[in-house]
């Protein structure tokens, strides 16, 4: 499949602009121009939002059985098409095209998760107090259209959590992808078109994301926001909610502490943060960040760390065997060489990479950075790119207050044999997700947010069907008189 051009999904047709207006999407392993993306006006919006309108009409009614077969048939269309949208990714995102297949397997299995789980979305009786006769009934109905604004990382995973939540208990979404990687998630959207999705529940568009959010947002037909990106967006874009009392779920940047105690399977700890710190270069809200290592072992665990990052085979994510390709876009080039540089002029040892790998693309070497002081920028600011910033501690009471020392709250990694120290960590690590032992494991059914600046509301488990619910109370006297 070549890379197309992207159009705008509105009212089941796919369009340009009104106005004609388009962007260019770059290839960030060569830095070229590959295709363009339709840039939509303020028209355009008001198409989409009153498609939204009457999506919604339709879809509310839709018997949770008929809506979760839709959405399995997208889920076997996105298996169906699976090598061509893996192509696309890593065309526009840089990510290699093993990580692109899983995202794109991910996204049928978290489709089906919630396709099931729509099934039981129950409401329930309460006894009267006062009379049997008096029917008192608790329902849980749809919110209403969404608008879901989601980022470049992770291009179909962030749209398709955002929507199968929202599909699978009644509600039409306005989707605005990532204008920098437009074309998988449109696939995504074409997956819904092809199984029979009613026009109008599915809108997808891309342009100016300040226009489109104060639009949106703004506009009477939305009733809940969910967003997917930087804190700083999260709060302007619930500042806005706020004002026009709108529902919102945020999930945000987050900065994850590593902790590794003085009894950890130390080389268990480096290969399996390698793996996950190098992931997509690094560009993940959930990648571990700041390494909090005990002294007695922090010189293994840092060497061996670096062992790994050495062997990251980098380059184009669409050649055999790469590992990590280039970041997604030049602003993170920028970010690593600013943190790098920062880290080392406060007295930072550099173990490896740290510098951009050839004079075309965004490629970044792995970069592992050890006794990092905690003023450092790369120690307080989200880097979200190949870099791990590594600290010893002395006793797991500071690596514990370390971690909970930045507003960010998402998530958060342990080694440890202890099941005494496994447990204070568990209730003292102030994150939505800790992992212990493991790498990441966000299945769709467990839940996926952040606390504090990371964020609120889930995007797993029941509770992220029950933030696309309104909760309604209903009393009916059946023997009035
Ligand atoms: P950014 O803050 O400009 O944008 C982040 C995302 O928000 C992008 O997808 C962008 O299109 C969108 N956005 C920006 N302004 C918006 C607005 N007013 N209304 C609606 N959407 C808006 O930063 P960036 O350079 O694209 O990414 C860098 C930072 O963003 C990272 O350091 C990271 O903290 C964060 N980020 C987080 C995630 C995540 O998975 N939580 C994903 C991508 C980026």
């Amino acid at each position: 499949m070549d890379y197309p051009d992207t159009r705008l999904f509105i009212m089941g047709t796919w369009r340009d602009a009104e106005d004609g207006r388009s962007l260019a999407v770059l290839n960030p392993t060569t830095g070229r121009e590959i295709g363009r993306v339709a840039h939509a006006g303020p028209a355009d919006l008001d198409a989409a939002l009153d498609a939204a309108h009457a999506g919604f009409q339709i879809w509310r009614h839709t018997p949770p059985i008929e809506r979760g077969r839709v959405m399995r048939r997208a889920a076997a269309l996105l298996r169906e098409r699976l090598d061509g949208i893996a192509r696309l990714m890593t065309l526009e995102q840089g990510k290699p095209l093993a990580e692109a297949r899983l995202e794109v397997l991910g996204a049928a299995d978290i489709l089906e998760w919630f396709a099931d789980e729509g099934l039981r979305v129950y409401g329930r009786i309460v006894p009267s107090r006062v009379h049997p006769q008096i029917r008192q009934m608790v329902l849980h109905d749809p919110v209403g259209p969404v608008a879901a604004f989601t980022p470049w990382n992770f291009p179909i995973n962030q749209a398709v959590r955002k929507l199968a939540a929202a599909l699978a208990t009644g509600c039409s979404i306005l989707v605005k992808a990532a204008e920098e990687t437009p074309a998988s998630p449109a696939e995504l959207v074409r997956a819904f078109a092809d199984a029979g999705l009613p026009a109008g529940v599915l809108g997808l568009v891309y342009g100016d994301p300040a226009q489109i959010s104060a639009h949106v947002i703004a506009h009477p037909v939305i009733r809940k926001i969910t967003f997917t990106g930087s804190t700083a967006v999260g709060k302007q874009l619930a500042a806005l909610a706020g004002r026009h009392m709108k529902r919102v779920t945020m999930e945000l940047g987050g900065h994850a502490p590593v902790i590794v105690a003085e009894d950890a399977d130390v080389d268990l700890a480096a290969r399996v943060m390698a793996g996950a710190k190098f992931r997509n270069a690094g560009q993940v809200c959930i990648s571990p960040t700041r390494f909090l290592v005990h002294r007695d072992v922090v010189e293994t665990f840092a060497h061996a760390l670096a062992r790994h990052a050495h062997d990251v085979r980098v380059g184009d994510g669409l050649e055999d065997g790469t590992q990590m390709g280039p970041l997604a876009n030049s602003r993170r080039l920028t970010a690593m060489q600013e943190l790098t540089h920062d880290a080392l002029e406060r007295g930072a040892s550099l173990l490896a990479g740290g510098e951009r790998l050839g004079d075309s693309g965004n490629f970044w070497g792995p970069t592992v950075l050890t006794d990092v002081s905690s003023d450092a920028r790369v120690f307080n600011e989200e880097p979200f790119g190949p870099l791990a910033a590594i600290r010893a501690f002395n006793t797991l009471d500071d690596a514990i207050v370390e971690a909970n020392r930045l507003p960010y709250g998402l998530a958060g990694y342990a080694f440890t044999r202890s099941l005494r120290l496994a447990e204070q960590l568990s209730h003292g690590v102030d994150v939505g997700m800790l992992w212990v032992n493991m790498a990441a494991a966000p299945w769709p059914e467990l839940p996926f947010g952040g606390m504090k600046d990371s964020g609120y509301g889930s995007e797993g488990g029941p509770e992220a069907l029950s933030s696309y619910l309104n909760v309604r109370s209903v009393a009916v006297n059946c023997a009035p008189g």
